[in-house]
């Protein structure tokens, strides 16, 4: 499932690529890191801003790569610490890309922390019971280029806000793959995309700043476990038997507990980090104690972080999110093992939940508008 662009995006060339397409009209090698430079160390909105390119080059780059492939369409920023963008692809898909601002002690909100969720497909295909993303299955997967500009459109957005720290390049402090979409399953468009953003020519972003959250692919969970860059992983694990799993989580059936749990040991092993286990708490689906008990033993065995997220709603969906004592209880089996776990509890840390639902009321209002 391919969009093929009447232009491809400039954010999906790396300096090699973009050197090639220059070499094919004779242009100098050192073009291309100029061209790049203007994109994300100035992060220029037109051609015309390249102003030490020949006016001849940039008619062809104008008439070869798209600048800008996802607009800006909508902003919706939440009394808290979340900030919402909506934005639009070529063919008119929409997807989301989350700011979430942590504030920091003592400074300004424009100065808090910021990590931001990016989405890789438009829609998913795994079809997870509880999650707004993949309610209308996978529409398309996004290009390399397309995950990359929502970065920049976050740089663009920030550095309007607040002047960027010099020794920095990007506007951002962390980046979460945790929006729209399975991103192991647009693997090669991923690995693309941040190997360009961690690239010295491109936002120089650090790998071990990304963390890739997956519902488990075990597949590629291995081969990630062989890439050069050591991104951090966050696997999706929302129930420690088969039989809860299956239930939520229908890519259980093909990669059941059995072989996920190895692979996440093979990555840790690899990389000598620790993998967060992400884990839903959904009202009588997945928040008995029994299910903490073995969850408290799983991430012992692997030594890993436990992310506990208290399920956010979603309209049309039936499930709930407990009692906040039984939250805490299941929380305590965790911690008293001395098991590292966070319970989320502010709205602007509930990543997941930001995303996928503006998106989703877009789409129903377009829908009506047509009908
Ligand atoms: N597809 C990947 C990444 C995107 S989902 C994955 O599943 O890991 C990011 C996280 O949000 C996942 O842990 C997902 O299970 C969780 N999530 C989805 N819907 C949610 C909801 N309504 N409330 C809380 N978390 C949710
Ligand atoms: Fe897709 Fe992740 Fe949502 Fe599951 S939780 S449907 S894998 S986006």
């Amino acid at each position: 499932m391919k969009f093929v662009p009447a232009k491809p995006p400039l954010t999906g060339e790396t300096l090699e690529s973009l050197t090639d397409r220059l070499a094919e009209r004779g242009e100098p090698a050192y073009r291309a890191k100029q061209i790049l430079g203007w994109l994300y160390k100035k992060r220029v909105t037109s051609w015309a801003e390249m102003t030490d390119q020949p006016a001849a080059l940039r008619a062809w780059l104008d008439e070869t790569f798209d600048l800008m492939p996802a607009e800006l369409v909508a902003n919706r920023q939440s009394e808290d610490v979340t900030d919402k963008l909506l934005l639009e692809m070529r063919d008119r898909s929409l997807i989301e890309t989350v700011i979430i601002r942590v504030p920091q002690e003592g400074v300004g909100q424009d100065h808090s922390r910021k990590t931001i969720c990016i989405s890789t497909q438009v829609g998913c295909a795994m079809g997870c019971v509880f999650c707004a993303s993949g309610l209308d299955g996978l529409k398309r997967d996004l290009s390399a280029g397309e995950i990359v500009a929502q970065l920049l459109q976050v740089c663009r957005r920030e550095d309007a806000r607040t002047p960027r720290a010099r020794s920095e390049l990007a506007s951002f402090d962390n980046i979460v793959v945790m929006g729209m979409g399975e991103p192991l399953a647009n693997y090669d468009a991923l690995i693309r995309a941040l190997t360009i953003l961690n690239a010295p020519w491109g936002l120089g972003f650090g790998a071990r700043r990304i963390t890739i959250s997956t519902s488990g692919l075990v597949p590629k969970i291995l081969q990630l476990a062989e890439e050069k860059l050591g991104f951090r992983l966050a696997i999706s694990l929302h129930g420690v038997t088969d039989e809860v799993r299956t239930k939520i989580m229908p890519v259980n059936k093909a990669y059941p507990l059995a072989e996920l749990i190895p692979a996440v040991k093979v990555f840790a092993e690899r990389h000598g980090r620790m993998v967060t286990l992400e884990f839903i708490l959904i009202e009588d689906v997945n928040d008995s104690l029994d299910q903490a008990r073995l969850l408290r033993d799983y991430a012992a065995d692997i030594h890993a972080h436990v992310n506990l997220i208290p399920y956010n709603t979603v309209e049309g969906l039936p499930w709930k999110r407990p009692s906040l004592t039984r939250q805490e209880r299941f929380a305590d089996v965790l911690r008293d093992a001395r098991v590292p776990v966070t319970l989320r509890r502010e709205k602007g840390h509930d990543i997941a939940a930001a995303c996928g639902q503006l998106r989703l009321q877009t789409e129903k209002d377009r829908a009506a508008a047509v009908t």
